[in-house]
């Protein structure tokens, strides 16, 4: 158990989204709720991708090989199986909890294909931009199973996992000095209460995956994306809950470079695009 920092000023809610209904991959259905115009307001994050189904045929194609660079996706699977492996020779298993941290850097071809025929699949995808100065490191992966995420508990029996980054003073699976990602996954038991310090400026939100939190007084109903505003004098994050509830909430200090998509590639300008898509094309980007 351990007391959570204290929060002076919490962070009230800006906005709330929705998501669209879309696909990708050989056709896993899927919910985009950050993208596009939200990529400059969520800086340094560049999508996020929510899928939950039982049934085979919403998630049974999967991801095959897709090229990436210029960012690095962080895949958080709460139930299901899902295999990778990457053109740098990496591959791994993720399930029930785990987590697939991935640095496309200059270049990777990778699959991701569900390793299950049948029951739940249910998870996220969230992209990372790099700071321009680190678009073509070396690619780089890891996994870690749910046993490796570093977990506390507050007192109400609330539950956090730290994927990323540092929270009430423990620190995640994974830190980036840069950008400092927050990536935190919260389970609150009905009457329980979550708080964690946030650095003003960086930019955040909560997605609400079951139940109902209450974020600085507003209720987010789930299957909602919270943006939290950027107050100056708001020092962290405080949830609550009525109803047993689970939560996502990420936060990450903004590049402020020009963003450039094309795709599976994020880089600063179109010049860098047109050579990450001939790199693509001539065998040079993986
Ligand atoms: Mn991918």
């Amino acid at each position: 158990m351990i007391v959570p920092v204290e929060v002076h000023r919490a962070r009230a809610v800006e906005r709330l989204v929705e998501g669209i209904a879309t696909s990708d991959g050989a056709g896993v259905k899927l919910t985009r709720v950050l993208s596009g115009a939200l990529q400059r307001r969520l800086d340094p994050f560049l999508m996020l991708d929510v899928f939950g189904s039982d049934d085979p045929q919403d998630y049974l194609a999967g991801f095959p090989d897709h090229p990436h660079r210029g960012f690095e996706t962080v895949t958080y699977l709460l139930t299901g199986r899902m295999r990778h492996r990457d053109s740098a020779g990496h591959e791994g298993l993720i399930e029930n909890g785990g987590v697939q941290w991935m640095t496309a850097g200059r270049g990777v071809i990778h699959s991701e294909l569900p390793e299950q025929e049948h029951g739940v699949m249910e998870g996220f995808q969230l992209w990372l931009n790099l700071p321009a100065r680190n678009k073509m490191t070396a690619p780089w992966y890891r996994d870690f199973g749910s046993a490796e995420i570093p977990e506390y508990v507050l007192d109400g029996g609330t539950r956090a996992r730290v994927i990323a980054g540092t929270s009430n003073g423990v620190a995640g699976a994974v830190t980036r000095s840069i950008t400092e990602p927050l990536f935190l996954d919260v389970l609150l038991p009905a009457g329980g209460s979550f708080s964690s310090d946030l650095p003003a400026a960086h930019n955040a939100f909560v997605y609400v995956v079951r139940g109902a939190v209450s974020v600085a007084g507003m209720t987010v109903p789930a299957r909602r994306m919270a943006i939290l505003e950027n107050a100056p004098d708001a020092d962290g994050v405080a949830l609550a809950a009525a109803e047993d509830s689970r939560a996502i909430l990420v936060a990450g200090r903004p590049l402020a470079e020009p963003i450039v998509q094309h795709g599976p590639f994020v880089m600063n300008t179109q010049e860098e695009i047109r050579q990450a898509l001939e790199d693509y094309r001539d065998g040079r980007l993986a």
